[in-house]
């Protein structure tokens, strides 16, 4: 590994992407948002006209494989590219988390995005945030978060950006939909979400997002002193 790597793990709106970014920004590295990435995937699918739930993973796979998924800018303008169009609002969807969800169970799906996002935290570090960075794309890095938070208070904090943006969801079905997506993602085969034990763990729920990032960046600083 030639630069830090901080791998920041957790269920949907646990907050990782606003401590990432922070994160990120303090210590001048670049911000890889992994589910972006997903979520392009999961527009492509859906671009393609193939319908949830996902019945043929060749198809997907080869969607995939085709397509040209990018993530570009620091983490004050991280944008997300699918074959050169800039797709950053339209993965921001409650129908393209659901694509995102079922994309990302399909190994064919992970071996291609895990691989391209480990080159790219080995070619100049970065702060990484997903699900799986600290078991699978990066698993060396001493770095490691866990945060977690109940999935009401994520559900609430979800809710308020949905309504920020005027998004027409009730609270009800961004609580049954969370719940359906962390079902998703830990129990699929390849990779759940997980901690394996390796991880600090932040639980989130009665802090504010700077008292989570003063955690990080405190148990990175004291990993990286050099001892004595
Ligand atoms: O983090 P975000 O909610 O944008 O991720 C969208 C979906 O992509 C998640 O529900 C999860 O299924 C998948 N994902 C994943 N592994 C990652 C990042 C995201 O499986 N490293």
């Amino acid at each position: 590994m030639k630069g830090l790597v901080v791998a920041i793990d957790g269920p949907s709106g646990v907050g990782k992407s606003t401590v990432g970014k922070a994160v990120a920004a303090r210590l001048g590295l670049p911000y890889l948002d992994t589910g972006a990435m997903y979520r392009a995937v999961g527009l492509a699918v859906k671009r393609k006209g193939i319908a949830l739930p996902l019945e043929d993973r060749e198809a997907v796979v080869a969607v995939a494989s085709h397509v040209d998924v990018r993530v570009t800018g620091s983490a004050a303008d991280a944008r997300t590219w699918l074959n050169g169009e800039d797709v950053s609002r339209e993965i921001r969807t409650p129908e393209i988390s659901a694509y995102a969800s079922a994309v990302s169970a399909v190994p064919g799906v992970r071996r291609r995005l895990a691989g391209m996002q480990r080159s790219l935290a080995l070619e100049g570090g970065g702060v990484l945030e997903g699900r799986d960075i600290g078991t699978k794309v990066v698993p060396e890095t001493p770095h490691k978060f866990f945060l977690t938070a109940t999935v009401e208070v994520r559900a609430r904090r979800r809710f308020a950006e949905l309504s920020a943006r005027g998004a027409p969801q009730t609270f009800a079905q961004v609580l049954s939909d969370m719940e359906a997506r962390d079902h998703a993602d830990s129990t699929r085969a390849d990779s759940p979400l997980l901690d394996d034990g390796t991880y600090a763990r932040v639980d989130t729920s009665a802090l504010s997002v700077e008292e989570v990032v003063d955690r990080v960046l405190s148990a990175v600083g004291r990993g990286v002193q050099p001892p004595g």
